[in-house]
């Protein structure tokens, strides 16, 4: 067992905590955010139903070998890859840019690609360092609303950041840019292809009946 259950950079991965109030025969329980629910009367297993909070952030009660214990429930210590951690640790739940924690939060955070969380004014901060990048390079190559004639990308006439195209098959008006946030006007316009097959009656024919 692994004692390394607090403090920044630290990892739960290893933890194996039992769980001595909970009978090994039992098998049914949910979670709800970080309490542990067994027997959920949902389920009507006829058992008590008995709540239970982890020790520590981070951590989940699995039942291994017929025994309940407390293990890493924290997708970033386990590494797992998952793009959304649903116990994070205390360590991996704070801000992906500042660090700050979830009780120094005054506004609620966003989320970040790599399944963590981003504070209000470092999401402003970047989302804002990243207009001023693409509106400096849209001026560095004299991008114009010339570029932005029959392309086969939606580009921002402001940024030429390219948009989203996902579902927009129709012309619309006042779009906004979610880079720059530009307003653009869009027209879609739909080039014709077309495909022929021999006729039913034809098909086992080499060339055309006379
Ligand atoms: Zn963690
Ligand atoms: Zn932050
Ligand atoms: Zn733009």
């Amino acid at each position: 067992m692994t004692n390394a259950l607090n403090g920044a950079g630290t990892s739960l991965r290893d933890t194996m905590i039992l769980i001595p109030e909970i009978p090994g025969e039992w098998t049914q329980r949910t979670r709800s955010g970080s309490t542990q629910v067994w027997n959920d009367p949902w389920h009507k297993t006829g058992l008590p139903e008995v709540r239970m909070e982890p020790p520590t952030k981070g951590l989940f009660a699995d039942r291994i070998d017929g025994a309940w214990y407390w293990v890493c429930a924290c997708e970033k210590c386990l590494g797992t890859g998952k793009s959304y951690n649903y116990s994070p640790c205390e360590a991996h739940d704070r801000c992906v840019t500042c660090n700050c924690s979830r009780a120094e939060l005054a506004e609620a955070p966003w989320g970040a690609r790599d399944g963590g969380w981003r504070c209000k004014p470092c999401q402003e901060k970047l989302d804002a360092a990243r207009k001023a990048e693409a509106l400096a390079a849209a001026e560095a190559n004299g991008h114009s609303e010339d570029d932005c004639v029959y392309t086969s990308d939606i580009i921002c006439p402001y940024c030429a950041t390219k948009q989203n195209s996902d579902a927009r098959h129709e012309s619309a008006q006042g779009l906004e840019c979610g880079t720059c946030g530009g307003k653009f006007d869009l027209e879609v316009e739909w080039s014709p292809s077309y495909t022929t097959t021999k006729a039913r009656a034809q098909a086992q024919q080499k060339g055309p009946q006379q």
